[in-house]
């Protein structure tokens, strides 16, 4: 294998950059940059050591940088491989220098991933352990990263385990009725192998489940404000944001362009979108923003939209709320510091009787005074709340937070479903079991044991570099 070098810190100014090699010439690399042909450091032992330029493959020049090197032997290292940890001041261009000298030593420039995809060639890790520690990097909140991290330490692999084993079971059982038994499988054998299959089907369907919660907690939800010019909605979403980021201003039609920020509420990342006015409009700026609108709309977990309490409720209000019925709906009644409280819910009546509606969400807010915000923002978790979920958490509480694993259970289960049909319709055994071979390969391509080499550089293209 080719010794890979990344920074495996972000690019930019900071304290520190750590540099990584790993690979069979990591070792010798870092004894010619430390112009040091006797450094051989004990493993997981760090070194203060100078650094040199170099040219041509020799040193020239004077120290370039003094730097803290750890030494991870193989296999005892992430990788599997020899790795070298550099850990050098935090300069950009320092950084980029020490890189380049390791190319010029031979090293190469390791891809998204690289890292990672070695210890899963090196069994360091399987494939569910590599994608989480992605997911780590990723993580928005602390309970996605703990979510990661128990993904990391092997509970999906673990959870997996004994469905697999059963299903290999039943496998066994109806390849060895094929293979010496004249007639068909005992009664008594096949219903207990259906039964055996049922109950994997059950569990692979329960952790499919968890997936609901599972993609909330990771990627969270994007929250649309809607609503006509000048009802509120750059105030709301200062207010949400607790800072002053969308420009507020008394002419219709200011806020031009989305504006976009990320918060949580209760361990939730919420992704806010400022949409512009949905006001049709000649002005080819604002246009172009009312297009992007209707796709945010379209595309948002949930749409808050927004009325101005303290004006007559229009035909355009009552659209704007009817519009995309099926979508998980917020309406935000605004200003109601300007209205009294007899107002404000004759305003709430009006919304319910003018868009016959009375399962709507309506939420009287102040963005100016913060009245109502608290309760909004219970709202806009509400429909999504892991309580409002049943039991799709799952009895251990590891949720599955892939779309890629939850496809392959889907899969797996649907293809056990049919075989144990197939079984109840005394199918030959020789058909039954295709699907039972499928099922085991999808859970299988969970961690990695059945993965293509297609499959495995998509996954890694989702890494950054250096990792
Ligand atoms: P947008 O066009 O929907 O983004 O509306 P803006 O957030 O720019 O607000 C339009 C005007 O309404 C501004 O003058 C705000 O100060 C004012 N405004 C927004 N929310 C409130 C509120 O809750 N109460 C009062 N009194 N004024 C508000």
């Amino acid at each position: 294998m080719d010794t890979i070098v990344a920074l495996a810190t972000p690019i930019g100014r900071s304290g520190i950059g750590v540099i990584r090699l790993s690979g069979d010439r990591a070792l010798e690399i870092t004894r010619r940059l430390a112009r040091d042909d006797e450094y051989s450091p004990e493993p997981r032992q760090t070194t203060l050591k100078k650094i040199y330029d170099i040219e041509s493959g020799e040193v020239i020049g004077d120290v370039i940088d003094q730097a803290l090197i750890t030494y991870f032997k193989t296999p005892h290292s992430f990788t599997g491989e020899d790795v070298i940890e550099i850990s050098c001041h935090g300069s950009p261009v320092l950084l980029r220098q020490i890189i380049d000298i390791c190319l010029k030593l031979d090293a190469r420039m390791a891809d998204p991933g690289e890292f990672t995809l070695r210890a899963l060639a090196n069994s360091r890790m399987n494939l569910s352990q590599a994608e989480a520690v992605r997911d780590l990097i990723d993580a928005q909140t602390r309970a996605s990263a703990r979510q990661a991290m128990r993904q990391l330490r092997g509970e999906l692999s673990n959870e997996l385990q004994p469905l697999k084993d059963a299903l290999l079971e039943s496998i066994v059982v109806l390849e060895s009725a094929l293979e010496f038994v004249e007639d068909d499988l005992p009664e008594v054998q096949a219903e207990n192998v259906k039964q055996r299959l049922s109950a994997v089907a059950d569990g692979v369907g329960a952790m499919a489940d968890t997936f609901r919660a599972g993609k909330l907690l990771r990627e969270g939800l994007k929250i649309a404000l809607v609503g006509r010019p000048n009802v509120g909605k750059s105030s709301l979403f200062n207010a949400l944001l607790g800072q002053d980021r969308a420009i507020v201003t008394e002419i219709a039609g200011t806020t031009r362009d989305q504006l976009h920020e990320k918060f949580t509420i209760e361990n939730i990342p919420i992704s806010l979108i400022d949409t512009a006015g949905l006001r049709e409009t000649a002005d080819t700026v604002e246009s172009i923003g009312v297009e992007r609108s209707k796709r945010t709309i379209a595309d948002a977990d949930l749409v808050i939209v927004v009325l101005d309490g303290s004006q007559e409720l229009t035909l355009e209000d009552i659209d704007i709320i009817k519009s995309e019925a099926e979508q998980n709906k917020i309406v935000l009644v605004n200003k109601i510091d300007l209205i009294s409280a007899e107002g404000t819910k004759q305003a709430t009546e009006k919304i319910q009787s003018a868009t016959k509606n009375s399962q709507l969400t309506i939420v009287e807010v102040s963005a100016k005074t913060g009245a109502g915000l608290d309760e909004l923002e219970r709202a806009m978790i509400e429909p999504f709340s892991l309580d409002n979920m049943g039991d799709s958490t799952g009895e251990s509480g590891f949720l599955v937070s892939d779309a890629r694993h939850h496809d392959l259970l889907l899969r797996a289960k649907t293809e056990i479903e049919n075989s144990i049909d197939l079984m109840e319709q005394k199918t030959s055994e020789e058909i039954t079991l295709v699907g039972l071979h499928n099922a085991l390969r999808y859970l299988g391509e969970i961690t990695g044991e059945t993965t293509t080499e297609d499959m495995l550089t998509r996954i890694f293209s989702t890494f950054c570099i250096g990792k």
